[in-house]
């Protein structure tokens, strides 16, 4: 038995000097806003494994309330559904994350975020996609006022 969850996350930039995508740390001319280190593609990641889950989403279970998530890394949030969707049964049987930006360019930096995928989620690289696209100059993103991420994930049924 299958089990497909979507997730979307968008983060603003803030004045900075790097970002976080997939967990990599990726020197750039701003910085994301957030509570945590606002990775949008953890994120999106995130809430599509637990909407794969029937889990809620990431807000329900990591508050930006909450002092304690703080500029926290959101490979903890990633690991956590990945812990819960173990304890239904379920496994990750593909990654398809698309990040939505007109810089920083994620094809200089593709391979290494999807290595990083693969080792968090203990995936093969060959069942994990990061795609990137613009906006064609339009909208938040087009305006490059932030960077906005989409994710699908199948995850399957182990018992
Ligand atoms: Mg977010």
């Amino acid at each position: 038995m299958f089990r497909i969850g979507t997730g979307f996350d968008v983060h603003a930039f803030e004045p900075g000097n790097k970002i976080y995508l997939c967990g990599v740390e990726i020197p750039f001319d701003r910085s994301l806003a957030g509570h945590s280190d606002a990775d949008v593609a953890l994120h999106a990641l995130t809430d599509a494994i637990l909407g794969a889950s029937a889990l809620g989403d990431i807000g329900l279970h990591f508050p930006d309330t909450d002092e304690k998530w703080e500029k926290a890394d959101s490979i903890i949030f990633l690991n956590w559904s990945l812990k819960k969707a173990k304890q239904r049964n379920l496994k990750l049987s593909n990654i398809d994350l698309t990040i939505i930006c007109e810089k920083p360019k994620i094809n200089s930096v593709r391979e290494q975020l999807i290595a990083n995928l693969s080792k968090i989620c203990s995936l093969e690289r060959d069942k994990i996609n990061v795609k990137a696209t613009t906006t064609e100059g339009l909208g938040f993103t087009g305006r490059e006022e932030g960077i906005a991420s989409i994710c699908s994930v199948l995850l399957y049924e182990t018992s």
